[in-house]
Formats: structure tokens, sequence, C-alpha cells
């Protein structure tokens, strides 16, 4: 996974939704000073204290020797306001626009706000404390405002619309016209071309949309918790291991319930980690049955009413700009463009998927019969017949492998190793730049002609104070027209070993070092004048495909070779147990696969109603969406329910949970053209890396992917790698 938060505010400005009218609230006193440069005197506000100007660390690192949580709060609020006068400068330009006086200034807007923020929330995902989150309270909704009063001021959006109205006089290169046709897309997406009625109406609709979608996720939260499964017989809980029992032992002590009462708490998706090891078939029907229904109690926390709101607001809300539907405006600026791509992308897979999932369902039947039982599979038993198959055809165990797999090893000699081969790079552990943590550690990266490209910060380590999962994000964007280079971090959650113990980590982990590197050669290895247009700052749909795309270079013969040796003897990985390793991850893709799928299909069906459909139903429009499908539901339903589908209700992934299968099709598209084409070589990597890597957001996606690829992206090398073909 990949955080999203820290997209450069030139994009977030842009991306934004005028959630809120409310303006800035006073803004801290600082000196001011008008720009001599300029043939009127705006006056901009001078920052004061270390955010003020760029670090004079190398690559403008951050000096976390120096910066103090005190410092935080006044300087973003000191770079909103340098920020907001930055914009009306622009806006109240009495010269006519051109794009160095709007277009380009708008580009280095900000600039103090973007060095305290990446700083700031890279601590509050990775490092935070309970001052540092209350900070992040009081200052969220003053980004908002910010952005709403830049997307809609009207002056701005009036110098912008005239140049766009233009661009074709104005002798623009081709980034220039990418920037200036983003940032007009995105004004006007937001409602820069409407009347001052239908202003107001958006304003309103989107403020009732921002309550109503944090209503959902706090109902959804409160219904996760409340639904967790209450066990008073031990017996029930047989096939878990000692931890897990000891965890719904203290769940239920630190709930207040009686002894010998157990809590299997439940997490967001519809299957529960504990339910591949429960072998009571009573108990796995009722937590799975408590997982199903949460949301759907008719209590306090059913979230149904809500979601009837939400979806009719959206489609509301697309009407008003001129959209068919919500999808439709959702997507304009992703690589699938139009829902009906999406839609039919997904559906494409859906015979394969239907095989794969009989398949899958004909041999644990068997296995059941095999086994005495008198039943088929239903949901609430996939994963426990799963699991056991397994273990049968594969025979893996975790601590067979993680001796091969020690962490500096990985990263130095397989994750650094595959960006050698394909870009030409080369590492160089540094300890003069000061860090967050003490776990952190930092890298100096050269490019193949020895010059530096970029800095790398590697914080491994699963802490109290850090988010679930792992990322990347930048502490500095790179950009020409700034003369910033690349200031790159990845953050995860391995477990630290013992003190004296090696630090070896799991397969799984390893490969979430390969993805989360992929996301940083994103960064690392873009070239582009403009920083809203650089780096990561793609599609979401997009996004993920570098990060998946480098996972594949974890197991090639040569790179595996180079990395995984015995951590005590050197002994290179069996050749047996990678073959196992590899044969293992088409296990079970009939379910894997087809729950995500289903539950894109689901936030698109959602989202493609018109204005007028007037939906009353929750559960019979799920019921219909999912019969359409053709595929095995009853068995495999969809990783969410529309009741407890967090990524779409309330976390901004509203018709854009295809973007996952989406960028996984890009991934095994472009790894069989490597394969057809020679492989690992520094040829290729270069190529693709001047092609696609590089580029960022400054040509269409689609058009990038043709020129590099010689084709359009198909589906097949990803059915095939998920073992459905
Ligand atoms: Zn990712």
């Amino acid at each position: 996974m990949r955080k999203l938060p820290l997209v450069s505010l030139t994009a977030l400005v842009l991306a934004g939704c005028a959630a809120s009218s409310a303006t800035t609230e006073a803004t801290p006193a600082v000196e001011a000073t008008p720009v001599a440069a300029l043939p009127y005197a705006p006056v901009i506000p001078k920052g004061t204290g270390i955010f003020a100007e760029a670090s004079t660390l190398p690559f403008q690192a951050p000096d976390f020797s120096k910066i103090k949580e005190s410092d935080y709060e006044p300087a973003i609020e000191q770079g909103i306001a340098i920020q907001l006068a930055e914009v009306d400068a622009i806006a109240n330009n009495p010269e006519a626009p051109t794009f160095d006086n709007t277009i380009v200034a708008y580009e280095k807007s900000g600039q103090m706000l973007n060095r305290v923020y990446y700083v700031f929330g890279a601590l509050t995902s990775a490092n935070t404390n309970d001052n540092l989150d209350a900070i992040d309270g009081r200052t969220a909704p003053k980004l908002a405002a910010m952005r709403d009063s830049i997307t809609l001021n009207p002056k701005f959006f009036q110098r912008v619309k005239t140049l766009y109205d233009n661009r074709a006089t104005l002798n623009l290169d081709a980034d220039q016209l990418q920037v200036l046709t983003l940032t007009y897309n995105n004004m006007v997406h937001n409602g820069a071309l409407l009347d001052d009625a239908a202003k107001e109406q958006l304003k309103s609709i989107n403020g009732e949309l921002s309550s109503l979608q944090t209503e959902f996720g706090q109902k959804l939260t409160k219904g996760t918790k409340d639904g967790a499964l209450v066990v008073t017989d031990k017996r029930k809980l047989a096939g878990l291991d000692a931890a897990s029992i000891a965890a719904a032992e203290k769940a239920a002590a630190d709930r207040g319930l009686p002894k010998g009462s157990y809590v299997v708490s439940l997490q967001n998706t519809t299957q529960q980690p504990l339910l591949p090891s429960m072998t009571d078939r009573g108990a796995r029907q009722a937590l799975f049955d408590k997982s199903w229904n949460r949301s759907e109690g008719g209590d306090a926390n059913d979230t149904r009413p809500l979601i009837l709101k939400i979806a009719a607001l959206r489609a509301r809300k697309a009407k008003l700009l001129g959209a068919g539907n919500y999808a439709e405006f959702q997507l304009y600026d992703q690589m699938a463009q139009t829902p009906a791509k999406a839609i039919g992308f997904l559906e494409q897979m859906l015979p394969a998927l239907a095989a794969a999932q009989q398949r899958d369902a004909n041999e644990i039947n068997a296995m059941i019969k095999a086994e005495g039982g008198k039943f088929t599979v239903t949901p609430a038993d996939w994963d426990f017949y799963a699991e056991k198959l397994r273990k049968k055809k594969f025979a893996l165990d975790a601590n067979e492998v993680k001796p091969y797999l020690e962490i500096t090893n990985v990263l130095e000699n397989g994750v650094f190793y595959a960006a050698n081969q394909l870009y030409g790079l080369t590492f160089k552990k540094r300890t003069d730049i000061p860090v967050y943590h003490p776990d952190v550690t930092v890298y100096t990266v050269y490019d193949h002609d020895g010059s530096e490209l970029a800095l790398f910060y590697f914080d491994p380590w699963k802490r109290d104070n850090k988010s679930g999962g792992a990322w990347m994000s930048n502490f500095v964007d790179q950009s020409g027209l700034l003369g910033t280079k690349p200031v790159i971090f990845n953050v995860s959650n391995y477990t630290k070993p013992a003190p004296g113990q090696p630090a070896l980590v799991t397969w799984d982990d390893a490969n979430t070092m390969f993805h989360e590197f992929g996301h940083a050669l994103h960064g690392m290895l873009s070239n582009q004048r403009y920083p809203s247009i650089a780096g990561t700052n793609t599609a979401r749909d997009f996004v993920e495909f570098p990060s998946q795309f480098n996972e594949n270079w974890m197991t090639d013969p040569k790179v595996l070779a180079n990395f995984a040796k015995h951590y005590k003897t050197g002994a290179p990985m069996p050749a047996a147990l990678v073959a196992k390793l590899k044969k293992a991850s088409t296990f079970n893709q009939g379910y894997a696969l087809g729950e995500a799928v289903t539950a894109a299909l689901l936030d698109l069906k959602w989202h493609t109603l018109g204005a007028d459909a007037n939906v009353t139903d929750v559960n019979a429009f799920e019921n219909k969406a999912l019969a359409s499908l053709g595929l095995h539901v009853d068995k495999v339903p969809p990783r969410y329910r529309t009741s407890y589908f967090r990524h779409i209700w309330s976390n901004g992934y509203a018709s854009a949970y295809y973007a996952y299968s989406w960028t996984e099709m890009l991934n095994h598209d472009a790894f069989a053209w490597f394969e057809a084409n020679g492989g690992m070589t520094r040829a290729n990597g270069q190529r693709f890396r001047d092609m696609v890597l590089s580029r960022g957001h400054s040509r269409e996606y689609a058009d990038m992917y043709r020129d590099w690829a010689g084709r359009d992206p198909s589906i097949e090398p990803m059915l095939k790698a998920r073992g459905l073909k």
C-alpha cells in the first residue's frame, strides 16, 4: 500500500473537492514585505522559524536535529497564509495572464507549506504522539479551507481559463500544455465554471457529503467493534494458537466481560483472519455472520440509511457538474478515463474467475467429503479448507524461509541490486543526515554516471506510534523548476528482532520491500520541470503500477541468487523451496482475485447510478448487482459488502476500487514485455525509465504506456500470473 497524504500540495489543491465554505481562521502575525519584482505591490507574508527557508542539509533534507514539535503548527499556519497570499498575488496581477505569471507562479507557490507539511505528515503516520495528532486535528480543516479558497478563486480561475482558451496561440511545449490543461480541468472539475447559484448548491452538497462520509466512518468503526464475536465456551475456539486465545481473553477483559469470556474482534474485510484456524464449524459460521451483518443490525450502527443518502448526493453532484454519474465524474483524470472502460476491464475477467471458483470449490468439496463431512463449502468454511489444501499441496513453513531473508541483505543485495541492474543506480549508506527515529537509515542514491540522484530513508520496524501497513512518500519533490532532487522514504511494519538476534523478515515482507521501493523509484527517477506532474503525482489507477511491477524482480533468478542467502552459512536458498514459493503464489486465486473484482464491480454499480435512480433498498440493490455478475458469490462474496465498504463511502476510493486490479494488469503486462524482450537488462531498464518512470503525469497514461510497450495493456498476462489461464 502507498499512503497518499503527501502528494504535492499543488496537486492537493487541485484534487481537493470544495468540501467546505469555511474561511481560513486568523493567520498568525508575520512580517509582511512587498514583492518588488511585480509591477504592483502584493503583500506576501514572510515566514519565520526553521521551515521558512529550505534546509541547508544535502538534498534539502529536513534537519531533524533542529526541528521541534512546537515548530509545526505556527509553520503550517504561516505556510497557509503565504500560499493564499501568493495565489491572491497571481489573481490580482494587473498584467495580462501569461503562462509564466500564472501557471509557473502557481507551481512555485506554497513552498513553505510543502516543507513543513511533508515532514509533519510523515511523522503523524510514522512516529506520532498525542500532541502531533492534536495539531493534525486543528490544522486539517484549515488546509481544506485553503484548497477551497484557491479552487474557487474567480479571479485566479479567470486567468487560467484565458490561458486555456488561447492555448493554441501560446507556443507552449508539451509539458507546459499538460500542466495548463490539468490545472484548468481540475478547477472546472471542482466547480469553477458554475454560476454563483450552482456554486452555492455544490458547496452545500459537498458539506453534506463530508459530514455523511465522516458519520459513515464512525458508525462503521463502532459497528465493527460491537460486532465482535463473544464466546463463553472455550471449546468454540479450538484450533486457535495460544497467542490468539490469550488475545481474545484480554479483549474480553478489556471490555469488562466476566472471566471465561473471549472476544474475537472483527477486521474490516468480509473474511476474518482467524477463520482458517477455527476447527469448530458452528463457531466459524457465527464469526462469519458477525462480519457479514456488522452494519445491518437495524440499530444506531446501521449504515444503510447513510449509504442511500451518500449515493444520491454523489449522483446529484455529478449531474450538477455535467457528468452522467459519479463514476464518470471521478474517472475523468484516471488512466481508465471512463466507467465503461473500468467495468469492461473487470468483466473480461469474469469467465476465468467463475471457472476458477468452481474448480476450487470442487476441490474443497472433495476434501470435505473425504473427511466425512455432509455439507458443501460456504463462505464461512472457505478459508479453513483453503488453508488445509494449501498445507497439503505446498507444505510451506515460514520458518524454513526466513533464515534466507536477512533484512539488510534483502535491501542492499536484493532491492538495490535490482535497481542497479535495471537503472544503473548505486547506493551508499550515510550517517550524517539527522533522522526522526534511531531505527531509520539513510542512503544516497547515485545515478549511472555517478552523479547524486536522490536521498532514500528506510524505516522498517513496527512501532506503537506508527500506522499499520507500508508506504512511501517524499520529504522533497523532484522539480527542475524548483531545482530540487527527490528525498524519499519507505516506511513499513516488520517485526523487530530481539536484541542480539538476526533481523530476519518473511517472504511477504521481502515482497513488500520490493513493492515500496517501486514507489520510491517512481519518485527518484522522476525527471520533470513542474512539481505538480512529477514523480508519484499520478492517478490512482496508475500509481500502484511501478510498485507492483518492481515486485517481479524479487524472484528473478539473478536477483534472488544475489540476496537470498542463509544468514549464518551464506548458502543459497534451495531451488525446491523457491519453486514451492512461486507455485504457492497462484493458489486460491478464484477467491482472492474474485472477492476483489466483485467488490470493484459493486463499487461501480453504485456509482454509475444516475441522479434520478432513487434506490431505496441497499440489500435489494446489492443482491441484484451481485447476481448479475455470473460468479459464485454464494461461495465467494465481495471483499467488502456495501454496508461496510469503507473505501468507497468514506475513504476517497469511490468508483476507484478497480484501480488495484487495473494496476495489477499493467504490472503483469509490463513484465511480460520485459520477458519477451530479454528480461532484466540495463537497456530495457533505461527504456522503461525514460518512457514511463521518469514521466510523472507529463503525458496521458494510456499514451505513455502504448508508446513504451508498443501496444495497449492486455489482461492475459495477469490471468496467467494468477494461475487463471
Ligand atoms: Zn503500493
